[in-house]
């Protein structure tokens, strides 16, 4: 493709901004246009798995902070804290995978993919309502301003405008669930929470994960508990920590600290949808949580939304001016969809198992966990290297 034609992004989060610098470092410009006046993510962590933390090391966008998972994952009985399962994560991810995996504040995560792209990439301010195809794409802002582009790329989210506009609803379906998440200072955690490790507390209806954040300064908080009613998928929405706590009645007193110590919690419905059919329609494509958002259970959602950018900077930088943009966006999701595809159906059905009452049918999944090798049996996930598929 001609590094003359215009190519915009519409949404400047993790997978709007991995865009940009992907397409940047193939040679190709692009513009970003994002809602927000400021460039922000909310205050909370990721879980960097290899298959995300060798992109971003491409990019030289690894935040110096982000935290490596010595010990690694654990697995802990709601109870007592009875370990389940382990993993030791700092050899044999980079044995297996070649790299290791960290986890993320958001924000830190944020900042360096805006240091990736080239000074004047990102437009703040510019909400995009509503795309039209004709010769070239005419983009319309609810600032009444419009911009022309030879290709666009959807990357706005859950609620992606881009993605109605091509008319391809992502109905959701109320998961039952909802998150909750906090950050709490170092200072205020329980030793058991400082360990570099991620630690996934599992019991009847409930999940909750914990791991250390920004160099050990914080530890992140994400649970998962039924839901009646609070269907706001944003995190703006917030709680209380009687509620929180509230969920977790019974539980280990390590981990109830750990709630007491959440300050004013988010709370986020969990919505599901099934996948899409298509994301492309012409010069019009869609990337990240707009084009496959997914229920949160295997930490993949960002990671798919930055393999989801590198693979399209290659399709673009390699289409040919005879071919054009079409066959490349086209080449684009042939080669991602299946993948996103498959970690959407995954998550889907992994709450059920995080959430098994007491009884035979728990039982027999703790012993599996026991048995299993959850790094070598999502090697689908972690192996997969975005760069050269
Ligand atoms: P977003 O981050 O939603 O960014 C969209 C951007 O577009 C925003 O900046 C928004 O302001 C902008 N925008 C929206 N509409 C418009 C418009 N009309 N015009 C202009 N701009 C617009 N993923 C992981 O990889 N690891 C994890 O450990 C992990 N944990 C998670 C835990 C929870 C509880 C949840 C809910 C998700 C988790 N995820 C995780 C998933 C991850 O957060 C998302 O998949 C990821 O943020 C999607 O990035 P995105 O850039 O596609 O969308």
């Amino acid at each position: 493709m001609s590094a003359a034609a215009e190519i915009a992004v519409i949404g400047g989060g993790i997978g709007g901004l991995a865009t940009a610098a992907f397409l940047h470092r193939a040679g190709l410009r692009s513009t970003v246009y994002e809602q927000a006046r400021e460039l922000k993510e909310v205050g909370a962590g990721l879980m960097a798995a290899p298959n995300l933390t060798r992109l971003l090391r491409e990019l030289d966008a690894l935040p110096a902070n982000a935290v490596p998972l010595d010990i690694g994952w654990e697995f802990r009985r709601w109870q007592d804290g009875t370990v389940l399962s382990s993993e030791d994560l700092r050899e044999s991810c980079r044995t297996l995978y070649g790299e290791r995996t960290y986890t993320l504040h958001r924000a830190d995560l944020l900042a360096a993919l805006a240091a990736a792209v080239p000074a004047g990439t990102v437009r703040l301010g510019k909400r995009c309502v509503s795309v039209e195809v004709g010769s070239r794409v005419t983009l319309r802002f609810e600032d009444g301003s419009l911009a022309e582009a030879d290709v666009v790329i959807g990357a706005d989210g859950v609620h992606s405008t881009v993605r109605a506009a091509l008319g391809e609803p992502a109905a959701p379906t109320y998961s039952g669930t909802c998150a909750f998440r906090a950050l709490v200072p170092a200072s205020s955690a329980p030793s058991l929470a400082l360990r570099p490790a991620q630690t996934l507390w599992i019991g009847p209806g409930h999940h909750l994960v914990h791991y250390p954040l920004s160099g050990g300064r914080w530890v992140n908080l994400v649970a998962v508990v039924p839901a009646v009613g609070h269907a706001t998928e944003s995190w703006s929405a917030t709680a209380t920590v009687e509620e929180f706590l509230s969920e977790f009645e019974g539980w280990d007193e390590r981990l109830r600290d750990l709630i007491r110590a959440s300050g004013t919690p988010g709370r986020w419905a969990l919505l599901d949808r099934a996948p899409l059919k298509r994301w492309s329609h012409g010069p019009v494509t869609l990337l990240g949580d707009a084009a496959h958002p997914m229920l949160p259970f295997f930490g993949q959602g960002a990671a798919q939304s930055v393999e989801d950018a590198a693979v399209l900077a290659r399709c673009l930088a390699s289409a040919s001016s005879f071919t054009g943009p079409e066959e490349a966006l086209r080449r684009y999701e042939e080669l991602r969809r299946p993948r996103t595809t498959r970690l959407q159906e995954a998550s889907h059905g992994r709450g059920h198992v995080n959430h098994l009452p007491d009884g035979p049918e728990q039982e027999s999944r703790d012993l599996a966990f026991a048995a299993g090798d959850s790094l070598r049996d999502n090697g689908w996930i972690y192996g997969y290297d975005a760069s050269r598929v």
